[in-house]
């Protein structure tokens, strides 16, 4: 594998921080929101990012025939780092799993309607596979979607849906045959969330994340929102939920957040005494610096491989978001513990350690490790498919 850039991906990395400072922005940049940044939840955030589909780079990777550029996938990687780096909105969503997905398994119909849409930046999307009772085990979703004329109904309650109270559509698994093995009766739908019969309630996590409650009452779908085949809909999940472990979980914010340690770490003393010569944490620097590079070399393989055609790179990604979810945690732990007690301190918080971004990572890292699956699925998934153990689930 070859990690140097072309002289063409080094001009247009520079040319996405020019366009950057160029419009630089607090409403839309804030590394101390942490993953949260990448969400595109303001009238702000939304301008800019139409900024950015107007110069062409949203869909970047996409085929010509839908305005994109048929670009390497590395060119998109390059963006959405760039992006995270100043913890701005990303691709996320919509160009990066719903797009694609679309790409893959849309009707023409649905391609025109939405396609566009997105590579404007003129739609947000919420994602429903999450239910009370089926989160890891997605395939146990049981909100019910029944045939009614040229359409359906469907009727039920989805959890953890991040979005839902400012996105427009709702891309959504339901149960179209409960008769049928559970992950062969789930058909996917775009719905949109203003429909009557949809009530959306507030969730607020420990990493001081909205996400929500949705409720469906008699919401009535047209077949022409059913994305792909009947049934078919856990096999479009899956694929999704590739494309979202590494889409979503950028690896720039955890180098950012090990520089904001090591910086911390090379400028404090402690009774008199260099931080940075303390042993012990010598040590630690030198362990979180190395496995650092580990998930950006991680990172690289799934961006390497995804270039190649074919479906996205399962293993790999869950090697990835694994690992880099992992990594996040501990760097979060370990800065908690150097910085000391004052690192309990909030950002914006006069004298905080780090500026007080030990705390909010602290508290956010817990939730990458479970959103777009558990790091115990992701164990799974890499013992049977990468080292042919038994299945357990
Ligand atoms: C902030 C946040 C945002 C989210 N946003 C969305 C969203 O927008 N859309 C959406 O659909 N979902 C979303 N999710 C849901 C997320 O994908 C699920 O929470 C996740 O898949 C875990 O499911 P669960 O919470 O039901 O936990 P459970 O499945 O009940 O798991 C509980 C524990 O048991 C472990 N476990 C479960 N099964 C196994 C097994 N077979 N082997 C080993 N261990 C196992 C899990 O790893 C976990 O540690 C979000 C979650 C969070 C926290």
């Amino acid at each position: 594998m070859d990690f140097e850039l072309s002289p063409e991906q080094v001009a247009f990395r520079e040319e996405v921080e020019h366009f950057l400072d160029e419009n630089d922005d607090p409403e839309v940049f804030d590394v101390t929101r942490e993953n949260m940044a990448q969400i595109v939840d303001t009238p702000k955030k939304r301008e800019f990012m139409r900024k950015v589909g107007d110069r062409g780079w949203l869909g970047i990777t996409w085929p010509k025939e839908w305005g994109g550029q048929e670009s390497d996938g590395v060119y998109e990687y390059l963006l959405n780092e760039a992006l995270a780096r100043r913890g701005g909105p990303q691709i996320g969503k919509g160009v990066g799993i719903i797009g694609k997905t679309i790409l893959a398994h849309g009707s023409d119909r649905m391609k025109k309607e939405f396609l566009p849409k997105i590579l404007r930046n003129e739609v947000e999307f919420a994602v429903g596979y999450s239910e009370p009772d089926a989160g890891s085990d997605a395939a146990s979703m049981k909100l019910r979607a029944i045939r009614d004329g040229e359409g359906w109904r469907l009727n039920g309650q989805k959890t953890w849906t991040t979005s839902a109270h400012f996105a427009e559509w709702y891309w959504v698994g339901a149960r179209t045959d409960p008769d049928a093995p559970k992950h062969r009766g789930i058909t996917l739908f775009l719905v949109p969330l203003d429909q009557p019969g949809i009530t959306i309630n507030g969730i607020w996590t420990m990493g001081d994340e909205r996400t929500n409650d949705v409720f469906f009452d008699d919401v009535w779908v047209s077949d022409d929102y059913v994305v792909g085949e009947l049934n078919r809909g856990f096999q479009y999940i899956s694929e999704a939920l590739d494309l979202e472990r590494f889409t979503m979980f950028t690896f720039s914010p955890i180098e950012q957040r090990m520089e904001v340690l090591r910086d911390f770490v090379a400028a404090e003393t402690r009774d008199d005494q260099r931080l940075g010569d303390d042993p012990v944490v010598r040590h630690e620097i030198a362990r979180l610096a190395t496995d650092c590079e580990v998930a950006r070399v991680l990172g690289l393989r799934v961006v390497a491989k995804s270039m190649k055609g074919g479906p996205p790179p399962t293993t790999e990604s869950s090697e990835y978001k694994l690992f880099a979810t992992e990594l996040s945690k501990r760097l979060a732990d370990a800065s908690m513990d150097i910085g000391g007690p004052g690192s309990q301190l909030r950002v914006h918080t006069e004298d905080a350690p780090m500026g007080g971004r030990a705390e909010s990572t602290y508290r956010y890292t817990v939730i990458d490790t479970i959103g777009g699956g558990a790091s115990e699925i992701q164990k799974n998934i890499i013992a049977r498919r990468k080292l042919g153990l038994p299945k357990n689930f």
